[in-house]
Parts: structure tokens; C-alpha cells; sequence
């Protein structure tokens, strides 16, 4: 049974619940400076607004460009990019020299939804299927911090490959029909 927040009450036998994600509120900043869902209205140099020597970057950083007027996607491109920037213009504001405004780059998507299947949605190439299901593999294991993490964790997949162990990411318990629902 799926109980509404208004209080209606269905059956179903599936569910798809989609959740978005907030950012936690710091102490000591202005009101002003938080956008919706608790972002930090951030510069081109990744600076909060509003306040002097706070910088923040990646999900929970909002700036503006002209193509993304609502911040940037939430998406780790973005909080990598951002860190790489903000780390050389803190090398560039070390040494007195101007800064570089941040411009973010869309490399493109991938998605995967199991064994096998994926997608690959390039700036000039769409694809899926298997070979979009390897890239989506090669690209997240080679942006996995540390040679002994990339080695665990590629293990762990072929194990999981090898076993169809999913036990990783399931996030529910399998439902066992009763008397009572
Ligand atoms: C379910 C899910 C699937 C996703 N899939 C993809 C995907 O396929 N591709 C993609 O590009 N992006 C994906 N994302 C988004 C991606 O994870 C984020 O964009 C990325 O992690 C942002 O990096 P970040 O460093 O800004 O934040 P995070 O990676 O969230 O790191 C923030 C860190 O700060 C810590 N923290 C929070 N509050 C405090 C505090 N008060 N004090 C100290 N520490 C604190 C948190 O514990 C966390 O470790 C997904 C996100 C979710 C939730």
C-alpha cells in the first residue's frame, strides 16, 4: 500500500520514488548566500557571495553561467572541474596574479541500468548496449581515487559479474507476502 503525504491511500505493485538532495546549512553564513535546496550562491571563481575568503565548490556550490542560469548540474564533472580551477587560482592568488573564472565543460553522460546495459550520450556520439556498458566501467574506475581503491573495487565487480551478487546495491529487502498485507 502506498500512503500519500495527503493521506490518500493506494495499492501498487511497483514503486518508483524519486528523491532529490539538500545541502546541509553552515553556520555563520548569511541567509543571503544560500539559493534553493541550501546551495551557496557561488562567483565565476567559485567565491560565496556575501561573505569574504569562503569558496565552495560541487554540489553544494550554485553559479551562474549563461547557459545554466539555475547553477550547474549536480553531477561530479562539475565538482571536479571546479576543484581543478579553484586549486590553480588559489596557486594564481598565492603568486598575485589574476584568476580564471570557472566555465564548465559538459563532457557528456553515462548511465548504466544493469549488466550489460548502458548508455553513452557524447557531445557528438550516442551509443548503448555493451560497449557503452564497458566505457561506463573503464571511466568510473579510472575516476577512483588511489591505485589500491581501483584494485578493490574492480575485483568486487568482477566477483559481482562472475556471482550475479547484487547484494551491493540493493537498497531494500525482498517482500514477503503475509495474512496481513
Ligand atoms: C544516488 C546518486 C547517484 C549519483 N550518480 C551520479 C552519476 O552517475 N554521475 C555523476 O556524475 N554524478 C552522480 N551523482 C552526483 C554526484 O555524486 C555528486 O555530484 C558529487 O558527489 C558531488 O561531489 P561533492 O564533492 O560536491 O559532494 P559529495 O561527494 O556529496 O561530498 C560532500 C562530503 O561532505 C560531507 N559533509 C556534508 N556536510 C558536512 C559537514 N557539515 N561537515 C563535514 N562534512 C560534511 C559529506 O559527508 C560528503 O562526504 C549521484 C548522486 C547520488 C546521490
Amino acid at each position: 500500500m502506498v500512503t500519500l503525504k495527503d493521506g490518500r491511500v493506494f495499492g501498487s505493485r511497483k514503486l518508483i520514488w524519486a528523491a532529490g538532495i539538500i545541502g546541509n546549512k553552515l553556520k555563520g553564513l548569511p541567509a543571503e548566500a544560500l539559493l534553493r535546496g541550501n546551495r551557496l550562491q557561488v562567483d565565476a571563481f567559485n567565491k560565496v557571495e556575501h561573505v569574504q575568503d569562503v569558496y565552495a565548490i560541487g554540489d553544494v556550490a550554485a553559479a551562474k553561467e549563461e547557459k545554466y542560469p539555475d547553477g550547474h548540474p549536480q553531477v561530479a564533472q562539475v565538482a571536479m572541474q571546479q576543484a581543478k580551477r579553484l586549486a590553480k587560482n588559489f596557486q594564481l592568488m598565492a603568486k598575485g596574479k589574476p584568476l580564471i573564472p570557472f566555465e564548465y565543460k559538459d563532457k557528456g553522460s553515462m548511465a548504466t541500468i544493469g549488466r550489460n546495459r548502458a548508455v553513452v550520450d557524447l557531445p557528438n556520439a550516442f551509443f548503448k548496449g555493451r560497449l557503452a556498458w564497458w566505457l561506463w566501467l573503464g571511466v568510473h574506475l579510472f575516476s577512483i581515487v588511489g591505485a589500491k581503491n581501483r584494485i578493490m573495487i574492480f575485483i568486487n565487480w568482477v566477483w559481482n559479474y562472475i556471482t550475479y551478487d547484487q547484494s551491493l546495491r540493493l537498497i531494500i529487502r525482498p517482500f514477503v507476502r503475509t495474512k496481513s498485507n
